[in-house]
């Protein structure tokens, strides 16, 4: 054993728990459990990747000024309030490690994502849980939840592992109403699946208090790649762009996701397909007597009758190679969460879940 102490908090990051890919002893298995398009990337970010084999040696551009002209240019954006990361997993980070210090308190929601505990934590903050309502995103019980410790608020809008999504106008109120001293980050990994939702951007325009982030990892198909970005006020992406590499994205992630956010195209095909494909198993899934709430991003929240029913249809459903996600980790034990994949994937899923149904 090392004498040197990490840092306080440190120690009580819990390790974050990725979806599985493989059974052990079963082939076709069918992955459902990280949210990723099972299309993959479009070809035109797939004939960058290759390209970029050859610029191999050189160092990757430190101002991201392309991506960000794309990404401005695409969403009608300030490319000067654009900052991109390494997933926006890094911007997340970036926001933490710029703004929360020993003892400063972050608010995630009862059904949040992991990583803004784990940032928060590594920190030296105190991750601060605001319940939900009914697996929504609760305004009121947030602001209650405030206090003049109170650095950051997350809230994924659409919310992972819940599906749903906050209206605009409860989002404003939230923005409104923090006190002065605290950021609104508005989490967009799953925008992109919403019919012409800006993910917050003109609220981020409009204000001085609100960040948003995305990401190339669920829409755009680009999981392994590792690109995100954020979109922000001046000050404060000018106080990101101070604790990020200047490399941290290689020549091959800027080249690949540019390409990627310029082939609209392919990004609507997805995102109808998406459309499509949740509302027939949601429906499939209803009629197995296993309902979900209304989603808004690229899976669904199956809920069980009970948390031992749920485990059981998880345990079933890898048998018949499908692997879905348990999601007891975010206060949702007796649910699982089914990622959108294909539709014969679709098909499979809402079968195996039927032949269970039918055996329990
Ligand atoms: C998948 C996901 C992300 C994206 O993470 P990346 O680091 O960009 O891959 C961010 N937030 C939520 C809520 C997610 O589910």
């Amino acid at each position: 054993m090392t004498k040197i102490a990490p840092q306080p908090g440190i120690m009580d990051i819990a390790l974050y728990q990725g979806g599985a890919s493989h059974l052990e002893g079963v082939s076709e298995v069918v992955k459902l459990s990280s949210n990723e398009n099972p299309f993959g990337p479009s070809e035109a970010a797939i004939d960058a990747y290759r390209r970029e084999a050859l610029n191999l040696h050189r160092y990757p551009s430190t101002d991201h000024a392309e991506l960000r002209a794309a990404i401005a240019e695409v969403h009608k954006l300030d490319a000067d309030r654009i900052i991109c990361g390494v997933g926006s997993d890094e911007v997340i980070h970036f926001l933490c490690q710029a703004y929360v210090g020993q003892g400063d308190e972050v608010i995630h929601t009862e059904h949040g994502f992991a990583m803004y505990r784990i940032s928060t934590l590594a920190a030296g903050g105190i991750p601060v849980e605001a319940g939900e309502t009914n697996r929504r995103v609760d305004v009121d019980k947030i602001l209650a939840s405030v206090t003049d410790r109170t650095k950051l608020v997350f809230i994924a809008n659409p919310n992972n592992p819940t599906g749903t999504m906050l209206p605009a106008k409860k989002v404003k109120r939230l923005a409104e109403a923090l006190p002065e001293g605290a950021l609104l980050v508005l989490d967009g990994a799953y925008a992109d699946y919403v019919d012409g939702f800006d993910g917050g951007a003109k609220l981020v325009d409009a204000r001085d208090n609100v960040v948003m982030t995305r990401t190339f990892s669920k829409l755009y198909g680009l999981g392994g790649l590792r690109v995100g970005w954020g979109y922000a006020p001046r000050d404060v992406i000018d106080v990101l762009n101070r604790i990020r590499g200047p490399f941290n994205l290689s020549n091959v992630a800027l080249a690949v996701a540019e390409a990627a956010v310029r082939d609209q195209a392919y990004a609507d095909k997805c995102r109808a397909e998406n459309t499509r494909l949740r509302a027939w198993l949601i429906d499939a899934l209803a009629a197995h007597g296993v309902p979900c709430d209304k989603s808004e991003a690229n899976f669904v929240l199956a809920r069980f009758d009970s948390p031992e029913e749920a485990k059981a249809c998880d345990a079933f459903l890898r048998q018949h190679g499908l692997i879905v996600r348990l999601v007891a980790g975010y206060k949702l034990p007796e649910c699982l969460r089914i990622t959108i994949g294909d539709e014969p994937a679709c098909r499979r899923v809402a079968h195996t879940i039927g032949l269970f149904k039918g055996r329990a």
